[in-house]
């Protein structure tokens, strides 16, 4: 069987369990791979700053309940999120670090800001 040179694609002669042709191929290769891992969490990294922003913005400026649309306009993603907690009354929050929300239907959400780390403050929807 063929082997080549995973980050060059030449063939690979010598011992069986070789990946890469030269050093040079080895560090390339894992370069690439730790940059691609790294973007990914950039990435992930930004959608969370930029959900937390706006449940911190919409709060500061005295939205409790609103709805999910009203979000997503904003380029907020559902996708992702830090942490779930269900309360002991059986709700479910959705939490972006100490912003979250809960859904209450028909695609409204309630917004809250936690007080403390995996802690759900006790709110009334208004
Ligand atoms: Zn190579």
């Amino acid at each position: 069987m063929e082997r080549i040179c995973l980050d060059c694609g030449a063939k690979l002669l010598g011992r069986s369990d070789k990946k890469f042709c030269s050093d040079q191929c080895r560090n390339n290769y894992n370069n690439r791979l730790n940059r691609d891992q790294n973007n990914y969490v950039r990435n992930v990294h930004a959608q969370l700053r930029r959900n937390r922003k706006i449940l911190s913005d919409l709060l500061e400026d005295g939205y409790e309940h609103i709805h999910r649309d009203a979000l997503i306009a904003q380029g907020y993603s559902f996708t992702f999120f830090t942490h779930l907690v269900e309360t002991m009354e059986g709700l479910r929050w959705s939490f972006c670090f100490e912003y979250g929300f809960r859904e209450t239907g028909k695609g409204y959400l309630y917004l809250c800001r936690s007080s403390s780390y995996m802690d759900v403050e006790a709110g009334e929807e208004s």
